[in-house]
């Protein structure tokens, strides 16, 4: 069985890549077990990132201050052993760091089982998108906040990946402006990725601009506008783009607002964050897409009856 993903950018290309089934297996436990590692050092990084501080370095307990031991360290099993407990005081850990390993962890697969064994690239790609809308989405819901890292991570994986297509001829270059002249035909040609990247973080401050005038008050912080500039490296400046705002628009309105009324927070100052709802709704997109988009093509303009 292939599937072949193919959204905005991501080129529907079917290449049969024929696997020994031990070895695809390999390949899947490789995955879950750097998914985990890598919500390791996604813990480190919503710590640590709203507070500018380095990424490098041993991890301390945040009761007694001791480092904590490289034996201590690995995903998941460590928690489990130790009971969420540091090894020297006994201070609970909260047991949000195992849920942010696991999810990790199934999320890599999950994007292994998406790709197949055939498409390494887009799936490094997708690996390092996902793993950044994970840290995103706990960071901004936490602070409101989106650290600038999380957004260029995810523009530099879009963009890195078009032009990986590009140059083994997967994907085509998108024309601006055609023009033709007397002397001959003139265009401006862009990789999809740009292109949709500039859309997203040109329409969206514009969006933006006009939605602050009209509410008297700030909409969205810019944190949202440069997620979105992303996102369209991802999506591509097409209906994917448009549909991914409006999927995050409607997720946080209706749950944003049962939460307000749940909460009875009925001050005007109460924020609610909207990365985490463009974060899923991102995720969401990438990965069936084409699929949304083909079924809103198909309800907005329905072919004539023949
Ligand atoms: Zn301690």
């Amino acid at each position: 069985m292939l599937y072949a993903p193919g959204s905005g950018v991501i080129a529907p290309e079917r290449r049969a890549v024929a696997m020994e089934p031990q070895l695809y297996a390999v390949f899947a436990t490789f995955s879950g077990l750097l998914g985990l590692c890598v919500g390791s050092f996604l813990n480190v990084a919503i710590c640590r990132l709203p507070e500018d501080e380095s990424l490098g370095g041993r991890s301390h307990c945040t009761s007694c201050g001791k480092e904590i031991l490289a034996r201590d360290l690995i995903p998941v099993l460590s928690q489990l052993l130790l009971r969420s407990r540091c090894r020297f005081c006994g201070a609970r850990f909260s047991y949000r760091y195992m849920a942010i390993e696991l999810i990790t962890g199934l999320v890599f697969l999950g994007l292994f089982f998406y790709c197949g064994p055939g498409r390494p690239v887009l799936l490094v790609a997708l690996w390092i998108c996902f793993a950044s809308l994970i840290a995103l989405f706990v960071i901004d819901w936490q602070t409101t906040l989106i650290p600038h890292p999380l957004w260029i991570a995810i523009l530099v994986a879009g963009v890195g990946y078009d032009i990986y297509g590009l140059a083994v001829g997967a994907h085509e270059m998108m024309v601006l402006f055609p023009v033709t002249t007397a002397g001959g035909q003139f265009a401006v040609a862009l990789p999809r990725s740009v292109i949709g990247a500039l859309v997203g973080l040109i329409g969206l401050r514009v969006f933006v601009f006009l939605a602050d005038l009209a509410f008297r008050k700030e909409t969205m912080g810019f944190g949202d506008i440069y997620l979105t500039g992303a996102a369209g490296a991802f999506l591509g400046p097409g209906i994917e783009l448009v549909l991914y705002i409006v999927i995050a628009a409607f997720a946080g309105a209706l749950i944003g607002g049962t939460w307000m009324l749940w909460h009875r927070k009925e001050r005007e100052d109460t924020v609610i964050p909207f990365g985490p709802f463009l974060a899923v709704s991102l995720a969401v997109m990438i990965l069936w897409g084409d699929v949304i988009a083909n079924a809103v093509r198909g309800y907005l303009f329905p072919p004539p009856p023949v």
